[in-house]
């Protein structure tokens, strides 16, 4: 199954099998469906490295809104040449599950641009960013859809985007886009908010499984996997051995200097070329002996094959969707616990949310705050799935589910009288 949109809800099914009765059929099937579809088709004139007016490119983009149930869509752009409708309809119903898991007052919400960015310069991505904006600005709203940043899409695009949309709407609001940079109303923690909320949910697990972990491996190394292996080497003592990213990887039995490694990656952007550690196969990588396996690159990494050959035993979604069906009944078969992108990734658009309140309250939260409301609900949040799961005998991605549903059934319920 290569389909994120079939992935979400096939999980989506084995949590509500779980519990038959508890909710209405007509109720599973409204959310089976996104709300709104939107496809767009806008051109951009592209200058290249010289700055000249090179070629006139057509652009397609979409913003899939899944649920207003709770509150205002919300969800992150996606620039990457793999962005495909099935794609953005699966990430935007992930994100319905993880603001309702949250009860934070948000729905859930995906956009998206097929774009190779590695083709385009800096300022090309800005215009492309530019006009998405004002392909799609009369879809967007404080109150109506706050899109974010998500792959290839940064802080400085956010302000691009932000900016735009004030121009044609004539206000000074900021509260319609989050992951916005500082200066720009963004708030101070964003950056490394998915992977600090991460790291809190291993924690909370780590203290309920009372295992020892000392070792990890991370598939990826942008804002998500980097983010969350330096507070696993600072703040849990482990040892990196085994990164990767889209051109190579690496295993390292002693353990990566991640500062140096961070330094490279700011220089250079890809691994290929570090000098340290081995560059391996992927059989080899997958199979390296570590205790937690981060994986924080993107969708369907992990199938049968690399489940079987995984010798780790704690997963960590990072990315969105990177676990298919097949190698998550592995997992069970085999006793690896899998802490599901639902909820261990969700530190980032909790993040979002604090920036959006603030800025609608035209105030900024300390990083101290953000980070302190940030630890406990992550903590909070793993501690409910955690009891369920126990309670239930089912995963904590079924846990996970079967608590957003209740959430997402109760206003559902207020929300659709016969
Ligand atoms: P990013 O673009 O900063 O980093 C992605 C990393 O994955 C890069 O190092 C890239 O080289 C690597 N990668 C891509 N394809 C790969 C492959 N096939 N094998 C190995 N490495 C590969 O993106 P990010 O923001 O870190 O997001 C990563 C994942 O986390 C995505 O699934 C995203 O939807 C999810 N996520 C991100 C956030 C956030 O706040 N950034 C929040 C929630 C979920």
């Amino acid at each position: 199954m290569a389909n994120l949109n079939d992935l979400t809800l096939s999980q989506l099914d084995q949590a509500v099998a779980l519990v038959p009765d508890e909710h209405e059929r007509r109720f599973i099937n409204y959310l089976r469906y996104p709300k709104n579809e939107i496809i767009v088709n806008f051109p951009v004139f592209v200058r290249g490295k010289n700055d000249e007016i090179r070629d006139f490119v057509m652009m397609k983009g979409y913003r899939i809104q899944n649920s207003n149930l709770l509150g205002p869509y919300k969800g992150g752009i996606r620039f990457s040449d793999n962005v495909r409708l099935d794609e953005v309809k699966g990430l935007a119903f992930l994100m319905t599950i993880k603001t309702a898991l949250l009860g934070i007052p948000l729905g859930g919400a995906k956009g998206g641009v097929k774009i190779d960015t590695s083709q385009f310069t800096e300022k090309d991505l800005a215009r492309v960013a530019r006009e998405y904006a004002r392909a799609t600005y009369r879809f967007v709203g404080g109150d109506v859809d706050i899109p974010a940043p998500d792959m290839g899409t940064t802080p400085k695009l956010m302000d691009i985007m932000t900016a735009e949309y004030q121009k044609l709407k004539k206000t000074h609001d900021t509260d319609m886009f989050t992951g916005k940079s500082i200066g720009f109303g963004g708030s101070v923690t964003r950056n490394a908010a998915t992977g600090r909320g991460l790291v809190q949910c291993f924690q909370a697990h780590q203290a309920q499984v009372q295992d020892e972990f000392k070792t990890f491996a991370v598939q990826g190394f942008g804002n998500v996997g980097s983010n969350t292996a330096f507070l696993l080497e600072s703040e849990c003592l482990m040892r990196c051995v085994a990164v990767s990213d889209h051109t190579c990887m690496l295993v390292k039995t002693n353990g990566f200097d991640l500062a140096e490694l961070r330094a490279w990656m700011d220089e250079h952007k890809v691994l290929r070329g570090y000098g340290q550690g081995q560059e391996v196969e992927a059989k080899e990588y997958w199979s390296t002996p570590c205790d937690l396996f981060v994986l924080a690159a993107c969708e369907f990494q992990v199938c049968g094959e690399q489940a079987r050959a995984l010798r780790c035993g704690t997963i960590l979604e990072g990315a969105n969707g990177p676990v298919d069906s097949a190698a998550d009944r592995i997992f069970q078969e085999r006793g690896i616990a899998v802490i599901p992108d639902v909820l261990c990734n969700a530190g980032g658009v909790f993040v979002s949310y604090l920036e959006w309140v603030g800025n609608r309250k035209r105030m900024q939260l300390s990083e101290e705050e953000e980070n302190a409301k940030l630890d406990t609900i992550m903590l909070k949040t793993y501690n409910k799935v955690a009891y369920l799961s126990r309670e239930m005998r089912c995963t904590l991605r079924q846990a996970a589910y079967l608590l957003a549903l209740r959430t997402l059934n109760y206003h559902y319920d207020r929300k659709h009288v016969d």
